[in-house]
């Protein structure tokens, strides 16, 4: 049987997102957007209704909804302010990698800090200048002492950089090159030795903030090592793989909420005759916006019921933010001059959306990912994909 009805307790999380994203979100946005800054107070309202642990259990202060109300509330959230999303979409993703890898008492401190905003966000500090992509060339180092560990190197483009109470960060803790021999720390922002940069001016997400991060000598306790020594690659590559369930939400959010301020300015203008041309773009922006949350509630349903998502999880990423960012195109020049104006919800998702096809893994790193799996899968099968 397939059922494709969510349940009614993630309904009820999805409604608790949009009333947030209507009375908090969306009011704050167009300012946010203009004028940068970090959505603290936003942040606050939202951990106070506990969607900064949609998925966590309810012991450490979680809603314990699963992932496809996760889904659902990031794609709401979304819908008010992107870039405020974005910030939850990395602390959700950071309280679950320490639920998932932590030892209890690394569960026990830190996933209620994260859930309650005590640690006012988490942040996820992977990337390096030449490390994006190509994470496994990271050259951050932590090397051993006899009271724990010290870090030294720099990160890149850490979202919530400036303001995050915990980092899971990545540091080289071996010789051997490439992936292995990388291990993730639990690093507390108050840290002596870390030094946060300036938010970087971006296109969009501009209430995100985006900053480099340096480490000079940072000295943490042997406690604060996220999983096995030498094994912190793949706690990364997990997390990325949950991750990108909440960006392609992210960029459902951003572009449906293209469509409804297309089709309000549909309704203003041309009341009840609209042109065949407006009518054809927002139905094929409808269908396409369709067909990417279907994918992206199924690769939640996929996580949520413990069945292997990474693959559906990239397919969905793939589509929600290349359709989405078609669907902004398409509305922004559907609407000529009316979307035009800086700070136009149309203007400001087709800038906003564009980003949710670079981080936690290019549009082209999904393609080569996926298309491994297409000739692993081809030649495991009898040459059927
Ligand atoms: C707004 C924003 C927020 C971010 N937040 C975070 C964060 O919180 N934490 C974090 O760790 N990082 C973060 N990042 C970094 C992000 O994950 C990287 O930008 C991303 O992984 C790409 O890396 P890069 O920018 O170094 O590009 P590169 O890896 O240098 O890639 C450049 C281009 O080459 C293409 N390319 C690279 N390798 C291949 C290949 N094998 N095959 C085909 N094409 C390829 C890419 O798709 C891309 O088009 C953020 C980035 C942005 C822009």
């Amino acid at each position: 049987m397939i059922d494709f009805a969510p349940s009614e307790a993630a309904r009820a999380v999805e409604g608790v997102a949009r009333k947030l994203a209507a009375e908090v979100l969306a009011p704050a946005a167009e300012a946010l957007d203009r004028d940068g800054g970090f959505p603290r107070v936003s942040l606050e309202e939202i951990a106070k209704a506990r969607l900064l642990a949609v998925n966590l259990p309810q012991e450490l202060g979680g809603r314990a909804a699963g992932v496809v109300a996760y889904s659902l509330a990031i794609t709401e959230l979304a819908r008010g302010c992107a870039a405020t999303t974005v910030a939850v979409c990395v602390s959700n993703m950071v309280a679950e990698v320490v639920n998932h890898f932590g030892t209890p008492a690394q569960r026990q401190l830190h996933v209620p800090q994260l859930a309650a905003g005590r640690h006012v966000v988490g942040a996820f500090a992977l990337s390096e200048a030449a490390a994006g992509s190509d994470a496994g060339a990271m050259r951050t180092r932590a090397r051993k002492t006899d009271r724990g560990w010290v870090l030294d190197g720099g990160k890149l483009w850490i979202t919530s950089g400036s303001d995050a109470g915990l980092f899971v960060v990545w540091a080289r803790t071996e010789d051997t090159p490439g992936t292995r021999g990388i291990s993730a720390f639990l690093v507390p922002g108050d840290v002596a030795g870390l030094g946060r940069g300036k938010p970087e001016h971006k296109l969009g997400l501009r209430g995100s903030t985006t900053v480099a991060l340096d480490f000079a000598g940072v000295e943490v306790p042997d406690d604060a090592l996220l999983g096995e020594r030498g094994r912190g690659f793949p706690v990364a590559m997990m997390a990325l793989d949950g991750g990108r369930i909440g960006i392609a939400s992210q960029a459902l959010g951003i572009a449906g909420g293209a469509l409804d301020a297309a089709t309000q300015w549909a309704r203003d203008r041309f009341g009840a005759d609209v042109p065949q041309h407006v009518q054809w773009a927002l139905a094929d922006s409808a269908t396409e916006l369709e067909a990417a949350r279907l994918l992206t509630l199924r690769a939640a349903w996929l996580k949520e019921t413990g069945r292997p998502f990474s693959q559906a999880a990239s397919m969905a990423k793939l589509t929600a933010s290349e359709r989405g960012f078609a669907i902004c195109d398409r509305l922004l020049a559907l609407m000529g001059e009316a979307a035009q104006r800086r700070g136009h919800p149309v203007e400001r998702a087709f800038r906003d959306i564009r980003v949710t096809m670079i981080y936690e893994g290019t549009s082209e790193v999904q393609r080569v990912v996926l298309s491994r799996d297409i000739m692993r899968r081809f030649a495991d099968d009898g040459g059927r994909t």
